[in-house]
Parts: structure tokens; C-alpha cells; sequence
């Protein structure tokens, strides 16, 4: 994938119909998931076609309103996609308070991301006190609020983070017990150092070798909440597991789950989440792009950990 694959097109504003709001988009969120959109084959979801409008979650203001339900000022959070305009019906627009939270947040820590991580490790991690959960990707959207979470459960947290400063981060500012850099080698001795008692919870992110190397660290009866694998998502060879014997050794729960499938979960998973920011023990950071224009460039240095916390591009000021 490069930045030539993608095009920005312009057009007319919409008309506003009866029932009907136009939003300016703020900011575009930039998701790993966008890029299986653009394979065909199986999935969860169906693939964009060519010339389709990327699609994506988005923070915007409501600018004309022909809607009962809307006016104009209003703060959503709607699914526009790669684009500065929205025409909706409201159907799926979620009004946001305008009150001390920053609006960017909603996309991150206390949007979707955030509410994947509460999801998997409590639906599927199941964590008690005392465990120890290890997380990819763990500054990045996801991983740093498991991370988070996990230590509110009374468990040993470790992550594994592409770099120094990464890691730095992971540890010093998030308060992880301790952080791998996957890049500086030893993955598997660095691992068991910083897991010395194995690993109970593997929120896996990454896949690929990264999930190889954790598998024989596994304690019997671990859980796998299996959120992605990011590594894969841009190669052309797929990595082949070597260590697959572990799942029958340690008899291994591994769940693939979808988000969005779990929206019975979603309230308890905000308010959690929203107590826990408020109350200043859930922190997070992201990386903005300016721009539409940037987007591609964004997105495609996301998806190899040019990101530093939850990717997304501004589009516009309030
Ligand atoms: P991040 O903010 O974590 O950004 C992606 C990160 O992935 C990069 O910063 C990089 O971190 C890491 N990465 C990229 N390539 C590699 C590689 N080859 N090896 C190791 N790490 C790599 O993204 P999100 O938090 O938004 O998403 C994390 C995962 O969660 C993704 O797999 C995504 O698809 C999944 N997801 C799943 C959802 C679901 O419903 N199942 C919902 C939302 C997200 P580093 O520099 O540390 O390597």
C-alpha cells in the first residue's frame, strides 16, 4: 500500500433534505481495521470497493439542521469516514458533552479503542488479582488502556512496544510493571524477565512472530482475548505460527472477538472508563495529523508503529 492508492476528490457540499443534518468533521479517527476494508476476501465485515470514501469514525459539529433532534453546534460522533462533510438522518450520531473532556478523546481512550480494550480483557481475558496480562501494541490506542485497566485489577502488567521511548512511556507514564522493546532483540529472554511467574492473559494486537514468542510463556489455563494482528496486515506472506503446540500444553483459551458485536457491553465500558479518566488514572496520548491531505501518510506510518498513542488527523477547528 502507498500513498498513490489513495485520492482526494472534491465535491459539492450536500443539500440538507428535511430530517436530515450536515456535519463538519473536526477530526478522523485512522484504525488498523481500515486496512482489511481495503482486501477482498472473508472478513467480518464487507470491503470497500474502489473509489469508495475511506470509511472511519468521526468527532465533527453539527453545521445545518433540518432534524428535530439536532441543532446546530452540536458536538457528534458520527462514522463519516475520510471525508470534511457529512449528510445523516442522526441515525448512529452520538451527541457528545461539551464539558472537560477533550473531543479527540472520544475516538481514543473513551471511544472504540478504549472500549476494545474493556471488552476483550474482561469478556475474554477475565483477569484476577495477581495475574500477569501482557499486552502488544501498548502505547498505542488499545494497548495502553489495557495495560491500565489490568493494573486496576490488581494484576501485573507488561507490554511490548516497538522502542526505547515507547517503553519509557509504557512504564514511567501509563504504570505498567515493565515494557520489552520488541525491536532491541531477546524478545523471548526479555519476556520471561519481565513475566517471571509466565503469563495468565495475552491481549494479543500484534500476531506474527510477537504472539509466537509469547505462546510457550503461557500458564495453563491462559486466556487469549485476540484483537488483531497488525503485523500482518500490510505483507504479502503471512507469518506461519511455529508454536501452536502450546495451545493443547497450556490448554489455552484464544477468542477472536469484534467490537462492535458487543454493544451490550458498551455502557458499562464507558462509564468504567469515563470514571477512570476523570479521576486522572487512565492516561493516554495520541499522535494528530493535520489534514485530510496527510491522511494516506498517517495511516500507512500507523501500520508500521510510526504512531506514539491513538492516530488521528484533524480536519478542521471548532
Ligand atoms: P495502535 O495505536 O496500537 O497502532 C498500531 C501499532 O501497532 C503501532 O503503533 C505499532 O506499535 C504496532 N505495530 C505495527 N506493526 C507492527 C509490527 N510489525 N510488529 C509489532 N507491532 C507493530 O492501534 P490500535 O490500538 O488502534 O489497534 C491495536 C490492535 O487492535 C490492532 O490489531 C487493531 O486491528 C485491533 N483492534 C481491534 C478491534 C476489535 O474490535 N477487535 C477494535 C480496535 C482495534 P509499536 O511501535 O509498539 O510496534
Amino acid at each position: 500500500m502507498q500513498e498513490s492508492n489513495f485520492k482526494i476528490v472534491e465535491s459539492d457540499i450536500p443539500q440538507v433534505s428535511d430530517g436530515e443534518v450536515l456535519v463538519k468533521n473536526l477530526y478522523l479517527s485512522l484504525d488498523p481495521y481500515m486496512r482489511g476494508r481495503m482486501n477482498e476476501g472473508k472478513s467480518y465485515a464487507e470491503a470497500m470497493r474502489i473509489s469508495d470514501v475511506m470509511v472511519g469514525g468521526t468527532i465533527g459539529v453539527v453545521v445545518e439542521s433540518k432534524s428535530p433532534d439536532f441543532k446546530v453546534g452540536d458536538i457528534v460522533l458520527g462514522y463519516f469516514g475520510w471525508q470534511l462533510y457529512g449528510l445523516s438522518h442522526g441515525r448512529g450520531l452520538l451527541k457528545i458533552p461539551t464539558s472537560d473532556v477533550s473531543l479527540s478523546a472520544y475516538l481514543g481512550v473513551l471511544g472504540m479503542p478504549g472500549t476494545t480494550a474493556w471488552v476483550g480483557l474482561n469478556m475474554i481475558g477475565e483477569p484476577k488479582a495477581g495475574e500477569t496480562v501482557v499486552v502488544s501494541a501498548a502505547s498505542g490506542a488499545v494497548g495502553s488502556v489495557v495495560g491500565q485497566l489490568a493494573k486496576e485489577k490488581g494484576c501485573r502488567a507488561v507490554g511490548i512496544a516497538g522502542g526505547k521511548v515507547k517503553c519509557d512511556y509504557v512504564v514511567d507514564e501509563l504504570g505498567f510493571d515493565a515494557c520489552v522493546d520488541y525491536k532491541a532483540g531477546n524478545l523471548k529472554e526479555n519476556l520471561l524477565k519481565a513475566a517471571p511467574n509466565g503469563i495468565d492473559i495475552d491481549f494479543e494486537n500484534v500476531g506474527g512472530e510477537i504472539l509466537d514468542t509469547v505462546l510457550p510463556q503461557l500458564n495453563p489455563h491462559a486466556r487469549i482475548p485476540l484483537c488483531g494482528f497488525v503485523s500482518q496486515y500490510n505483507v504479502d506472506q503471512p507469518y506461519a505460527l511455529r508454536h501452536f503446540d502450546a495451545f493443547l500444553i497450556s490448554r489455552v483459551k484464544l477468542q477472536g472477538f469484534i467490537v462492535g458485536e458487543h454493544m451490550d457491553l458498551w455502557p458499562q465500558a464507558n462509564k468504567e472508563l469515563a470514571q477512570l479518566y476523570k479521576s486522572g488514572r487512565l492516561k493516554y496520548r495520541e499522535s494528530i495529523a493535520e489534514g485530510l491531505e496527510n491522511a494516506p501518510k498517517a495511516f500507512i506510518g500507523m501500520l508500521k508503529g510510526e504512531n506514539f498513542g491513538k492516530q488521528l488527523v484533524k480536519l478542521a477547528d471548532l
